[in-house]
This record gives structure tokens, C-alpha cells and sequence, in this order.
């Protein structure tokens, strides 16, 4: 007797602990869903974070591992800026390495130049000064 009703309460347990599981389940694709959703609704942000190497030497022979703030600082500056549709005429040491893009980076003049979609652009002085002391220029 005693028996019988601590096995339904087992059967019980582990019929809710599986009905929990397969709502959590549901519960998780809808998230996955609605931030796929809000990506695409996101053109604006071409520039996306990407976790492979982020940065590296424009000749690709040196990887430089920037902390998260350092790149979220650098995205930050490439979704903002005032872009001019041509490219500059200048060379690049650096490569920085976004979702969906590779940005080409000048230090010495703090000229950001996008090949695939040929345009360009320059930070300030102040934001030159922050990124080349993250690339370890002086
Ligand atoms: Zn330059």
C-alpha cells in the first residue's frame, strides 16, 4: 500500500519533471526565434561582433587578441560613423574582422577603409590615440 503510492508519486514526479523539459524546450526555440527575428529587423548594425580572431596585422601574419570592451569599442565606432562611399587613399596595417565584413585600419592616420562595400572613414584624434594604444602603438 505503502509501496504503491510512493510509485505514483514517482510516476507523477517524472511525468511533470518530463512535461517541464519539453516546455522548456518550446520555451527556448521561441527565444532563439524572436532574436533571429530581431537581427534581420537590425540593418543599421552591419557591423556584428564576430568570435573568431577579431584583429589582426594587415598582412594577416600576427593576430592581435583584444579584450571584449576593446571591441565593442572599435564595432561601436564602425556602426557610427559617418561613412564616405570611396576608399581612401592610403595603406592599412590592421584588419578588424566583423560578422559580416573585414574593415581594413591606417594607425597612422586612423582611417578605417571597408573594401567589400568601398567605403571609408577616419576617427577623430582622440579615438585614433584609444584604438592604436589597444594595438599596442605609441
Ligand atoms: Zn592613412
Amino acid at each position: 500500500m505503502v509501496r504503491t503510492c510512493k510509485e505514483d508519486y514517482c510516476l507523477k514526479y517524472t511525468k511533470g519533471t518530463l512535461a517541464m523539459t519539453k516546455k522548456m524546450k518550446i520555451i527556448s526555440i521561441l527565444i532563439c526565434l524572436s532574436l533571429l527575428l530581431c537581427g534581420c529587423s537590425m540593418p543599421n548594425k552591419t557591423n556584428e561582433l564576430q568570435h573568431e580572431q577579431f584583429c589582426s596585422s594587415a598582412d594577416g601574419a600576427q593576430n592581435y587578441d583584444l579584450n571584449s570592451n576593446d571591441r565593442l569599442y572599435i564595432i561601436d565606432i564602425l556602426n557610427n560613423a559617418s561613412w564616405v562611399n570611396d576608399l581612401s587613399n592610403c595603406g592599412s596595417d590592421f584588419v578588424f574582422c566583423t560578422q559580416k565584413q573585414k574593415v581594413r585600419y591606417h594607425s597612422e592616420c586612423g582611417t578605417f577603409n571597408d573594401y567589400s562595400n568601398q567605403k571609408s572613414t577616419t576617427v577623430s584624434e582622440e579615438q585614433r590615440a584609444i584604438i592604436n594604444s589597444m594595438l599596442g602603438i605609441n
